[in-house]
């Protein structure tokens, strides 16, 4: 008596229908979005100088503006009160006297920041 075998077809993996997806590649880093202008808050009337343009654009003594970024020229107040040619962390390591030339020429401490700024009001000339 031949004994029975039993053949147990095993379906047979057939790769041959299976797709490899095209690599992408590493995910890639979202667009870096464009950096948003700091917008001066709309506040009281300023009765405190800036210490970069002087014009008084300043509702509270600087020393309390904290990263109050005066209308006129753009100066981000620096409470930490870095002299002249001291670079100021707020303003990404422009120095006073550097904003304050900047001003004069552009009419804003930085050329991107010119289409923001605005005139001083009568009242906030000193
Ligand atoms: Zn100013």
């Amino acid at each position: 008596m031949v004994p029975r075998k039993k053949f147990l077809y095993l379906p047979e993996a057939v790769n041959d229908s299976f797709t490899i997806f095209p690599s992408d590649g590493p995910v890639s880093a979202p667009e870096p979005q464009d950096p948003t202008p700091p917008q001066p808050p709309e506040g009281p009337a300023g009765i405190y100088p800036c210490p970069c343009c002087g014009y008084l654009t300043f509702p509270v003594p600087k020393e309390e503006a904290i990263a109050y970024i005066c209308p006129v020229c753009f100066w981000e107040n620096d409470v930490f009160d870095p002299g002249e040619d001291d670079p100021s962390d707020e303003n990404h390591g422009m120095t006073l006297r550097q904003g304050r030339e900047n001003y004069r020429n552009w009419g804003a401490v930085r050329e991107d920041l010119v289409g923001f700024a605005r005139p001083p009001r009568p009242e906030e000339v000193p």
